[in-house]
């Protein structure tokens, strides 16, 4: 949430919109329709909890339709309303074209606090909320297809799947009506750790260009770098593992309790386990405290991940942040005033649009799968793996030495789903880094890597709407 009254995160979309339509040559109108939210559901619903009847306030915004099926998670939240569902649907719109991913945008919102309810309320509500959403042909393997975001997961994403389904019977698509749902309820493999993985892709590429990494004042690579990592939930804990195990050190991991530091490096599994059982961050061996969450977000790193929610780097925070680089992991965690600040001191801000789309990236593989009813790598694994065995067979034989046991397993693998869903992520995610990077470079105007990112965005969706035509 705002921690600013007056904050409007759409109106910091907007304006970051803006900033960069100067960069096209879009006409206005054209320009004016891409920024609107296409259609905007807000609904008030009762559910009976105990013995009470409470009346659930919910949103759910389809930010454009120049591409069908609209995509996006759903937040359950108290910070949920309709100024952040709209902001929301349309990062999402700019992140499927940036990715190459053929959706509009959308979000959906329930505001609660999903701590105050058993599983068994929550279901409730959810199935609720899907009920609504089916009234209003708002969800539909077609049309709009839901996912996780902040407070909902595999289990919400179960719940609504079974309730469109059993609404929609015989519908032979069904499965493909949400993403982001347990392997055994036709999710895919990789999708759990898609976002972390993506941003870890990300920034790896950009770490793996000179002329970036000179900006930022930085040697080439992720070895040893000093990483910091702001919420330790799904899409934090897995940048952090990512980071880890490609050699990065992460000095500081941070909970909304506090955050806790430690030069020599973290391991976020064991902090996770900590935390579960003593049901804080604080106090993990061998680490210092840091009793005030958010300035751990103030400490001299060289690349600070905020993986939380929007708006927690401000104009009153950004003039002490010393990260080199900052990769945004969450939503909308900078507001336009922290880009401004960051221009002047030459950091390095990888905005969230495009370094956040690994979940949506493997979301639409999850989607393909559904539609095609059936796994990936089914087909060609065991197919892959014996021509590879007849190849080595070969190799061989005409040199007359043998391939050693362990590289003869290395070769031979034919790749299975987990294979080709991080392989469709990372080609994915360097490719857009490329591009955007790019047209960064195409043109010294352009201030910064969010909007060079939004001129992307834009010139994808407008060229959409300018091939198909206005319909009268
Ligand atoms: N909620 C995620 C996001 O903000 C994933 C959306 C999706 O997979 O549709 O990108």
């Amino acid at each position: 949430m705002s921690t600013h009254q007056e904050y409007s995160f759409f109106d910091a979309v907007l304006a970051s919109f803006d900033k960069a339509a100067k960069f096209t040559a879009w006409d206005p109108g054209i320009l004016e329709q891409i920024k609107q939210c296409n259609s905007v559901y807000r609904m008030h619903f009762p559910v009976k909890i105990g013995d009470k009847i409470e009346v659930i306030k919910a949103y759910r915004v389809q930010h454009s339709h120049h591409k069908t099926p609209c995509k996006g998670g759903i937040r359950f939240a108290t910070t949920v309303n309709l100024d952040e569902v709209m902001a929301l649907a349309a990062l999402m719109t700019y992140k499927c074209a940036i990715v190459n991913v053929p959706f509009g945008g959308a979000k959906g919102g329930i505001n609660i606090d999903p701590k105050k309810y058993t599983p068994y309320e929550l279901e409730k509500i959810t199935r609720r909320y899907t009920h609504e959403l089916i009234k209003k042909n708002f969800i539909g393997p077609g049309t709009d297809v839901p996912a996780p975001d902040y407070g909902t997961g595999e289990r919400e994403m179960s719940w609504i799947l079974d309730t469109y389904t059993s609404m929609k019977p015989g519908e032979i698509d069904a499965l493909g009506c949400v993403t982001g749902k347990p392997v055994t309820q036709g999710g895919v493999r990789g999708r759990r750790e898609a976002t972390g993985l993506g941003v870890f892709y990300g920034i790896r590429e950009i770490c793996s260009m000179p002329d970036m990494m000179e900006k930022a004042g930085l040697s080439k690579g992720i070895k040893g770098k000093r990483v910091i990592v702001q919420g330790l939930g799904n899409v934090g804990y897995h940048a952090a593992k990512f980071f880890r195990e490609g050699g990065a050190t992460v000095i500081a991991l941070a909970e909304l309790e506090g955050a806790i530091f430690n030069p020599g490096g973290l391991n976020e599994e064991e902090v996770f386990q900590h935390r579960k059982k003593e049901g804080t961050i604080l106090n993990f061996p061998g680490a210092t405290n840091i009793l005030h969450s958010p300035d751990v977000l103030e400490l001299d790193c060289d690349i600070l991940i905020p993986a939380a929610l929007e708006n927690v780097i401000n104009g009153e925070n950004a003039p002490r942040i010393k990260a080199k680089i900052i990769g945004e992991a969450a939503n909308g965690p900078l507001t336009p005033e922290a880009d401004e600040i960051f221009i002047k001191k030459g950091i390095l801000v990888v905005p969230d649009m495009y370094l956040n789309a690994g979940g949506v990236t493997v979301s639409y593989f999850e989607w393909l799968k559904n539609l095609s009813h059936v796994r990936y790598g089914r087909m060609e694994k065991r197919f892959t793996e014996n021509q590879n065995s007849i190849i080595l067979t070969q190799i061989e034989d005409l040199t007359g030495k043998e391939v050693k046991a362990k590289e003869r397993e290395i070769i031979m693998h034919g790749p299975d789903e987990a294979d080709l869903v991080y392989s469709g992520l990372e080609e994915t995610m360097i490719g857009a880094t490329r591009e955007i990077t790019e047209v960064w470079k195409s043109n010294p105007d352009i201030p910064d890597m969010r909007t060079a990112a939004y001129v992307v965005a834009i010139n994808k969706v407008g060229t959409s709407y300018a091939e198909l035509g206005i319909f009268p």
